[in-house]
């Protein structure tokens, strides 16, 4: 920690000087059932940040029975939802307050820009605020209209819910899972990503702090093929939600399928970018640079395949060629950096790998960048940004790379197009870029994914349902309503009319 000393902040300084970092449950510190530790570190310097406690299959076991013991004795599931809402507003005020000691946390834990992970920290506030409200004014009881029968359904909340998430997001993520679950009354067991459990443990402290009762949020970090494991296998949850690959999902999936648990996934995707040529070719070039760059093209819905009209094609490479040479790389501390580190040495050799075979399976390597020489100095995992063009029977065209690399092919006409960017597994989002809207929305329907943006990338306004199709995910309604129903079980309530 010798490079950042001087620019952590008091409280991010104690909090890493507490380590070996431990699990939170019951509302309790707590160490692993073997001792077992595991070291978390910035990517950006290769630093270690600190030790963090790494929970067995007993630990989750313990997890699951204090969340459950919380859902049945603390009071919390049978709050009135005004009741309960006044409880989370106060956790919320308190992780509020301490935005900025999040942020420097989510920051270094990531490798992530410190706007962004500040704007992590924002969304996660918004989300909790944005389900707390709603639960206040959902109707809980929903009269049907039959005849000869008085009829209506009840929702009450689940129990224990448990979360698996994956290390681009952790922040944001709690919150886009947790947030309906809490507000409808739930109890969660949360188990972050190996590469980055600091502010999900950092988040249960706070929920202690702001007093919302023992057992409510607990906070397992640990490895995937243990903690992650035990806690999709556990027959005591009552719903569960992943985010993270599609090859982990499915075997989340399998574990919960044996248990009839009910399972969420959110997992990759490979996002289509179909550019007319009607649009403003420097301001898209920009704006798909951007897409692909945001912290370092390890987000699951960016734009990586770009498939261009031809007419533009030539100048719209030249374009995102000058974009990507201006573009400053740097560690995620340093202001008016724009692109930081990923997040592992793992991750780098995955991404360089795709490179080399991408271009072996006859793929032109458009563009590569280079990585700054104080950067390279440091122990850091930074990868440049790069632009491959070609066929998109290429693996780095079918497989998601999860790094900053975009995959350019041109196409003819509408047709062509939308024959292209359907062209894969996945089916996660897209984009359609033209100044025609009605050729836009034409597109936005006839594109295979969840989500379908027009004139911009990468867009999550609370209220709009986010989810994917085919590869990228099963049961969706993230950051709509819909979410906070699949945390509310319903009882159908019949009595004959005399
Ligand atoms: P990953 O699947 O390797 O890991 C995700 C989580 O699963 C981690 O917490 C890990 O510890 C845990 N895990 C690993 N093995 C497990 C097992 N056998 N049982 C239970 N849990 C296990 O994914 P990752 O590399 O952390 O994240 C990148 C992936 O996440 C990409 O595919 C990305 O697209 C996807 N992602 C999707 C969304 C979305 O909203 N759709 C959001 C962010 C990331």
């Amino acid at each position: 920690m010798s490079q950042l000393n001087s620019q952590l902040i008091p409280e991010v300084k104690e909090f890493l000087a507490g380590s070996p970092l431990k699990a939170v449950i019951g509302g309790e510190d707590h160490t692993s059932a073997n001792g077992g530790t595991c070291a978390t570190r910035d990517p950006g310097t290769g630093e270690v940040l600190a030790e963090v406690s790494f929970m067995q299959p007993e630990d989750v076991d313990a997890a699951i029975q204090a969340a459950q013991a919380a859902f049945d004795r603390s009071g919390w599931s049978d709050l009135s939802p005004q009741a309960r809402g006044v409880l989370l507003h106060r956790f919320i005020d308190e992780v509020e307050k301490r935005r900025n000691i999040f942020a420097q946390i989510e920051a270094l834990d990531c490798g992530k820009l410190l706007r962004q992970a500040d704007s992590d920290v924002q969304n996660f506030i918004d989300t909790m605020r944005y389900y707390t409200e709603m639960a206040m004014h959902v109707e809980r009881r929903a009269p049907l209209a039959v005849p000869h029968y008085d009829a209506y359904t009840y929702r009450a909340p689940v129990g224990p819910c448990a979360f698996i998430f994956p290390w681009n997001f952790p922040l944001l993520l709690d919150g886009w899972g947790i947030a309906p679950a809490l507000a409808a009354g739930n109890t969660v067991v949360i188990k972050p990503a190996e590469d980055t459990p600091l502010s999900t443990i950092y988040l249960g402290r706070v929920a202690r702090e702001a007093g919302l009762p023992p057992g409510v949020i607990n906070v397992l970090p640990g490895d995937g093929e243990v903690t992650g494991a035990a806690l999709a296998k556990h027959p005591g949850i009552r719903r569960m939600s992943f985010t993270g690959s599609p090859e982990v999902g499915r075997r989340v999936a399998e574990a919960c399928g044996r248990n009839l648990v009910p399972v969420k996934l959110e997992l990759g995707g490979k996002g289509g970018a179909v550019v007319f040529d009607d649009v403003d070719v420097e301001a898209t070039a920009t704006q798909l640079v951007q897409a692909v760059t945001f912290h370092s093209g390890q987000v699951c819905c960016t734009a990586t395949r770009w498939i261009v009209q031809k007419t533009i094609y030539d100048r719209f490479v030249e374009a995102t060629v000058k974009c990507l040479q201006s573009l400053r790389i740097g560690h995620e501390l340093q202001r008016g950096v724009q692109m930081g580190p990923v997040i592992s040495e793992k991750q780098r050799q995955r991404i360089l790998s795709y490179l080399s075979r991408g271009q072996e399976q006859g793929a032109k390597l458009l563009y590569q960048g280079e990585t700054p020489p104080a950067e390279k100095a440091r122990e850091g995992t930074y990868v440049a940004p790069a632009l491959l063009a070609g066929l998109l029977e290429n693996v780095a065209a079918r497989e998601e790379i999860f790094g900053p690399v975009a995959y350019l092919t041109p196409f003819e006409d509408e047709e062509d197009a939308i024959r292209k960017v359907n062209a894969t597994d996945y089916g996660l989002a897209n984009s359609v870029w033209s100044r025609n809207l009605d050729r836009a929305h034409r597109v936005a329907e006839a594109m295979e994914a969840a989500n379908s943006w027009i004139n911009a990338h990468n867009l999550f306004p609370h209220g709009v349902p986010y989810s994917g199709i085919k590869k990228s995910g099963l049961g969706g309604g993230v950051l709509s309503e819909q979410a906070l129903f699949d945390y509310l079980r319903a009882t159908s309530v019949v009595r004959p009319r005399e």
